[in-house]
């Protein structure tokens, strides 16, 4: 396995591969890898002959006020869990390599539209739009065939594979399921600010979207209008947002909506994918989850 810090070697090992027709799948990370990192690293094996790792915190989706300094970080680890998955190369590019000097002007921007204007697009402004730049720029010198990323970041899936489809990057973008603890909490490399008690209640969370989906599942079987679409009981919603905030949770969303444009649905229509996603605090720590609700599969996903 190679460790390369440069865009160039990067490049070179790549074009080498390439020129002998093997296939690169590509799974960017921001390091503090975790089982979930590692299982889209084994997904991303079935897919092509080798498999590249980006490891970097990258500044421009980090809000101000956000853990950017705080965020974990362990190069050598993640080096070492990645020789052992397997793992041909791993980019681990410093902030210049990146970006250039530090000050230096950015003069050009990716804008979205729509898509990240609810869930976690909502409270954090430009988030989403920092993650399209770097991802933009790593696919452009990666070149991978295939990237994979997780349904736990779930707007950033559709937001980026939206990207892919209207740039025509010659790829394709598949979805890993999200990996979790016993107690069904979502891995994260965030969950390590959890105290012992955040860390206990922290499951509620998949508790209550979990708890929704079945209902609305329910409401949708139980009903025979599918054409016209059911309307949804936003009291289901409500009644999961308080006992969060019963239990101590602050909720930023817990929301249903329709794919792929992320909008809030009000409506269910049948044999379309919806996802109830949520964004909780726990004291300091922000955690994320959703559910798809009414599984239409997306390549590669066997959750
Ligand atoms: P991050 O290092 O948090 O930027 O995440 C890198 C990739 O790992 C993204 O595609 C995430 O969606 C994915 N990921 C993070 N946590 C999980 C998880 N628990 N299960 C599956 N994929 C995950």
């Amino acid at each position: 396995m190679k460790l390369a810090h440069k865009k160039n070697e990067v490049r070179h090992i790549v074009s080498e591969w390439r020129a002998r027709n093997l296939r690169v799948a590509f799974v960017p990370t921001m390091g503090a890898l975790h089982e979930g990192h590692l299982a889209l690293i084994r997904q991303a094996r079935q897919h092509a002959d080798h498999v590249v790792v980006s490891v970097f915190v990258n500044p421009t989706q980090f809000g101000p006020g956000e853990d950017y300094q705080q965020y974990p970080r362990s190069l050598s680890a993640d080096v070492e869990q990645c020789r052992t998955e397997g793992v041909s190369l791993v980019f681990a590019p410093d902030y210049e390599e990146m970006y250039g000097r530090a000050g230096a002007p950015q003069y050009v921007s990716i804008r979205i539209s729509k898509m990240h204007e609810h869930l976690c697009g909502a409270t954090r402004k430009g988030h989403f739009e920092g993650v399209l730049q770097v991802v933009n720029k790593l696919f452009l010198i990666v070149r991978p065939d295939v990237a994979v990323f997780g349904q736990k970041d779930i707007q950033q899936w559709f937001i980026i594979r939206q990207m892919v489809e209207e740039f025509d990057h010659p790829m394709e973008v598949l979805m890993g399921p999200t990996r979790r603890e016993e107690d069904g909490l979502a891995m994260s490399s965030r969950n390590v600010y959890l105290t012992e008690e955040e860390r206990n209640k922290a499951p509620l969370l998949f508790e209550a979207i979990q708890r929704l989906s079945q209902r609305l599942t329910g409401v949708i079987r139980d009903s025979n209008n599918g054409d016209a679409g059911i309307p949804v009981d936003e009291s289901l919603i409500k009644a999961e947002i308080e006992r969060l905030r019963a239990n101590g949770f602050k909720v930023d969303y817990l929301s249903l909506v329709s794919t792929p444009d992320l909008q809030p649905a009000c409506v269910i229509h049948s044999g379309r994918l919806y996802v109830i996603a949520a964004a909780v605090w726990l004291g300091k720590t922000r955690l994320i989850d959703n559910v798809l609700l009414n599984t239409r599969k997306y390549p590669d996903h066997d959750a």
